[in-house]
């Protein structure tokens, strides 16, 4: 049944309910997390990263930049799911992919992928050649929020896209396991610039703080692109020694140290 489901729509068919599908997806993601996140979680407060609020207009001109991009992510993955049609990519229809362990392992292998390719992409984007031309839109956002997580040119977009196509040719997954993991990368996008800090103090000097970056070390790279490039684990950061040289005591500044 799963099978067939793909081949129901012809390639504008595609490109209309993908292009509307992440639309979607980033609307509720950034509206849910501009919700709840200011509330915190039961036990657990979220701290104000900037004091300063958004000017008017920055809200309404994040969300039209992310709806932009949406609608390129959306072309890039119908030509994507168009060629895995016709047996171009590593992506399986079948329904043994979506078993637990194929599923997680790829899930997985993608968030890996993704955060290598983020790292590496975002290094390259702030090089003189390519900030003005790529980057620069995205860095107008100084007061970040929810709504400026897919903030991006045009030309940025599609190098945030090629996620999609770089997953389909190396890693073999089922469309469903790709879809899991836009929940996840919309997600994190959101919580790196909604402006709310989750996370407990002292976070980037312990172990922890290798393993996951905080929403503070992406608005301190908007604040000061110096450092901090990295998306969801903080090793490319440290291995590379990127990480901004004033983050963690931004973070005391975000969540004061305990006693
Ligand atoms: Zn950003
Ligand atoms: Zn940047």
């Amino acid at each position: 049944m799963l099978d067939g489901m793909w081949d129901a729509l012809d390639l504008p068919g595609l490109v209309v309910a993908l292009v509307a599908g992440n639309a979607l997806l980033y609307l509720s993601l950034a509206g849910l997390g501009a919700t709840l996140l200011p509330r915190g979680l039961p036990g657990r407060p979220t701290r104000r990263i900037q004091t300063e609020p958004p000017r008017a207009g920055e809200v309404r001109r994040d969300v039209l930049r992310s709806l932009r991009s949406a609608a390129i992510f959306g072309v890039v993955a119908a030509l994507v799911i168009h060629a895995a049609r016709n047996g171009h990519t590593r992506l399986r229809f079948d329904e043994a992919a979506l078993a637990p362990g194929p599923f997680l392992g790829a899930l997985v292998a993608t968030i890996l992928l993704h955060d290598a390719w983020f790292y590496w992409s975002h290094r390259a984007l702030h090089t003189r050649l390519l900030f003005r031309r790529v980057h620069a839109t995205h860095h107008e956002a100084v007061r970040t929020t929810a709504w400026t997580a897919y903030a991006f040119s045009p030309w940025e977009a599609l190098v945030q896209a090629a996620i999609f196509p770089l997953a389909a040719w190396t890693i073999p997954m089922h469309p469903f396991a790709f879809a899991a993991f836009m929940v996840f990368q919309v997600s994190e996008n959101v919580f790196g610039h909604a402006g709310w800090e989750i996370f407990g103090p002292g976070l980037p000097r312990r172990l922890p703080g290798v393993l996951t970056n905080t929403p503070t070390h992406h608005v301190q790279h908007h604040e000061d692109p110096r450092g901090n490039f990295g998306i969801y684990f903080n090793v490319w950061d440290r291995v590379c020694r990127t990480n901004h040289p004033r983050y963690a005591e931004r973070f005391d500044e975000v969540v004061p140290p305990r006693g």
